[in-house]
């Protein structure tokens, strides 16, 4: 939207959402001297970006050629082109993570986890750090590292503007941004900025619109906040930003719970372990998926951030998704074991949208769970042929009792038995934490234009336009951007002079 002035009020870099992303490029921008106002559209005591949701992780390279390595594999399996500059840049600011964390005073530990696709190289020159609780305004509850990073930001006294929502990007004759037009209480205002906007303002999870058009498969559930609408997408379309990796998400099957008032999905927890894989001290209880045939179709529970790729196939002459949903079948031990779904992040999580009883009871009363006596009970209460899951069940525990799945090569140590004679399911749904998809960035944060080279004076952090694509390197993937890009951006825009680009 053309606008060169008057502006209702003037800043030098103007940040447009309060994540981690956006709190590092306010805080890295403040730190170089120049005057940060940060627009942020939900109010300040109910604030719920993704970044409060999450479980902290946040991955490391520990060798960064190897690093860079792992990432140009990753792409390569899409055929994706890489820009080295920018994987590079991504490699070495991450690597800088915990430095910058270690001089800012938020604690943080190796989980010794390494990359998630163990069978591409580089994959061991990456490790995942976890945020540990630590400093934090008064009364937040949710992620550590959120709660770390808003008390850098408050303690500095930058400014946030709550319950200002972002609507269009003003630009002059030439395309460069001047600032934002933005409302407030139903009120227009155009704030202008002298050196650059830096767009963090989350994904596009809570936009029916945009998931329908862009993922491959409909419906997918995201399980964190509800206020990421893809404003940051439009407002770059319009700009004339180059769109990227629109059509990828780091997923996994998730439940979904719209009773309870939560709208969003949520993980599971598939071992009652209290983390993704099975804890290493006890045997995990039987758990299975199956398709809508009533067969597994993968070793379960499948690489944590690309198990939905599993389910995304139509078939064609039947015009449905076989595996949309899929069922989770398990036993007594697993529902007696822990909560069906994680409560150490998410929605059921420190923010508390969903709330989940410790013995799973009162979901089972709620008729959130279902129950039945023998598999052809389960079977007819999930919809499916009872004859076929009751084989499914049985070839499953002959595979548990040879200690091999002879059909999907599931980790043997995970090869227990389900038990009988009661069986609980739960519909599972294509899912994650986040979209990737936004405007292309370059390793300098700066937007890319669709005529080719930057949208002067525009950039960008965190998942909004993520440089990872189908592929997710690790766990921790978002945040280690966020912090690393929110840096870029930060110092970018403090030294850039608009006219300059
Ligand atoms: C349950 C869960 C667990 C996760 N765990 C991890 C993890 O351990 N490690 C990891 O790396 N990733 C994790 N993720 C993903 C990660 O949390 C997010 O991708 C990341 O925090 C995104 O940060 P962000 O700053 O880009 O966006 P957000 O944190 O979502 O912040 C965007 C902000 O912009 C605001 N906004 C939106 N539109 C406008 C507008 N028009 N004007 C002004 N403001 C606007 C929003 O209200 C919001 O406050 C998890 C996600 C979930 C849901």
């Amino acid at each position: 939207m053309f606008h060169t002035g008057p502006f209702d009020r003037t800043a030098d870099v103007v940040v447009l959402g309060y994540g981690d992303a956006g709190i590092v490029a306010a805080v890295t921008a403040h730190d170089l001297g120049a005057e940060v106002l940060v627009l942020e559209k939900q109010g300040r005591y109910d604030h719920r970006p993704n970044s409060r949701y999450a479980a902290g992780f946040f991955l490391v390279p520990t060798d960064v050629d190897r690093a860079v390595a792992y990432a140009e594999a990753l792409y390569a399996v899409n055929g994706e082109t890489v820009d080295p500059a920018l994987i590079r840049a991504w490699a070495e600011e991450t690597a800088a993570n915990p430095a910058w964390l270690d001089e800012h005073g938020c604690a943080h530990a190796d989980t010794g986890i390494l990359g998630e696709h163990h069978i591409l190289p580089g994959h061991d020159a990456i490790t995942v750090h976890k945020a540990l609780p630590g400093p934090r305004p008064a009364g937040y509850t949710g992620c550590p590292m959120h709660g770390f990073l808003r008390h850098l930001a408050e303690r500095r006294d930058i400014e946030v503007r709550w319950g200002v929502r972002a609507r269009w990007l003003l630009t002059d004759a030439s395309g460069a941004v001047t600032g934002v037009l933005a409302e407030h209480e139903g009120r227009v205002e155009r704030i202008g900025a002298r050196r650059g906007v830096v767009l963090a303002s989350g994904g596009f999870e809570a936009a029916p619109d945009l998931t329908t058009q862009y993922l491959p498969v409909t419906p997918v559930h995201f399980y964190g906040t509800r206020h990421n609408t893809g404003d940051g997408v439009r407002m770059a379309v319009e700009a004339g930003a180059e769109l990227w990796h629109m059509n990828v998400w780091p997923g996994h099957f998730v439940a979904r719970f719209p009773d309870s008032g939560y709208d969003g999905g949520t993980a599971i927890d598939l071992w009652g372990s209290g983390r993704f894989g099975p804890a290493p001290d006890r045997r995990p209880p039987g758990s299975i998926f199956v398709d809508g045939s009533a067969r597994r179709f993968q070793a379960e529970p499948g690489p944590q951030h690309a198990a939905h790729l599993g389910l995304l196939a139509m078939d064609a002459a039947g015009l449905s998704r076989p595996r949309v949903p899929t069922w989770w079948i398990f036993d007594q031990a697993r529902f007696d074991a822990a909560t069906l779904v994680p409560t150490y992040s998410g929605p059921a999580g420190p923010v508390g949208d969903l709330e989940w009883s410790p013995g799973n009871e009162e979901e089972l009363r709620r008729g959130w769970i279902l129950m039945g006596d023998g598999p052809a009970e389960i079977a007819e209460q999930c919809g499916l042929d009872p004859d076929a899951l009751e084989a499914t069940i049985a070839r499953y525990n002959a595979h548990c009792a040879a200690g091999a799945d002879a059909d999907f090569g599931r980790d043997p140590a995970t090869l227990t038995p389900l038990a009988g004679p009661r069986y609980y399911a739960l519909p599972l749904w294509p899912g994650g934490s986040h979209t990737l998809g936004g405007p292309r960035r370059d390793e300098h944060a700066r937007v890319t234009s669709v005529r080719g080279g930057p949208v002067r004076n525009l950039y960008s952090a965190g998942e909004l336009g993520s440089l990872h694509g189908l592929l997710y390197p690790a766990g921790g993937g978002s945040i280690a951007e966020c912090l690393a890009f929110g840096r870029i951006a930060g110092r970018n825009a403090a030294a850039n002079m608009i006219t300059g680009g």
